[in-house]
């Protein structure tokens, strides 16, 4: 999954994204206001991790200005402990929750996907339909009584389609949930990673609709 980073701090910035793309995010990094914006404005992400003071614009005002764009993505805002009226703004503004530095990485991986579930709409880490479970905690599906482990890639595109089961995602939104800045996409990245999953999930776990993407099944048949 993708996650945007806003940190202008060089060494917490670096850090920060070691840790997450060894846990197998795409990270894209910012390090102001600005381009956060518009970085936040074109991309398609599992979740913002917000600091708030920032270069050229405030990371409250970034915030601001997606929320009233009607952008729902979860944010975790990343602050100094001394910040509380930030913080106040912050939650006020939208905000999912807020960590404070220094922080652990583990507590800040596990509000990550506290948030990321809740804008999920389940306060359970398991989302699906009647056909597959997923378990964002442990990255782990369920299909038919079988339990499978996925890859990090595996789990960021099963999570964006089972997010709405049944709508049918094209291979630039797919793609878009998947990889990040300067990551090199072939033209059929996808299609091998839709192959590799069926070998592990059964040959209908993801329908393709041709030239317009794929879905899920299960659950959602006759709706379709
Ligand atoms: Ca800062």
């Amino acid at each position: 999954m993708r996650v945007l980073l806003v940190e202008d701090d060089e060494m917490i910035g670096h850090s920060l994204r070691e840790a997450l793309q060894g846990q197998g995010w795409s990270v894209d990094w910012v390090k102001d206001g600005l381009l956060a914006q518009s970085a936040w404005d074109d991309g398609d992400y599992a979740c913002v991790l917000l600091d708030l003071g920032l270069p050229k614009r405030d990371g409250v005002e970034v915030l601001r200005h997606a929320r009233s764009r009607g952008d729902t993505t979860p944010v975790l805002v990343l602050t100094a402990r001394d910040g509380v009226d930030d913080r106040v703004h912050g939650l006020d503004l939208g905000a999912d929750d807020y960590l404070l530095k220094p922080y652990e990485m583990r507590e800040l991986l596990a509000r990550m996907r506290a948030v990321i579930r809740r804008r999920d709409g389940s306060a359970h880490s398991v989302i699906g339909n009647t056909a597959m479970q997923l378990d964002l905690t442990t990255r782990e599906v369920l299909v038919q009584g079988e339990r499978s482990q996925l890859s990090a890639r595996e789990f960021a595109l099963l999570h964006a389609l089972l997010e709405r089961p049944g709508a049918i995602l094209s291979r630039e939104q797919l793609e878009n949930r998947i990889y990040g800045w300067g990551e090199e996409v072939t033209s059929n990245a996808v299609d091998v990673l839709i192959h590799g999953m069926r070998r592990k999930l059964g040959p209908d776990a993801i329908r393709n609709v041709r030239g317009l993407g794929w879905r899920v099944t299960g659950g959602m048949e006759g709706a379709a």
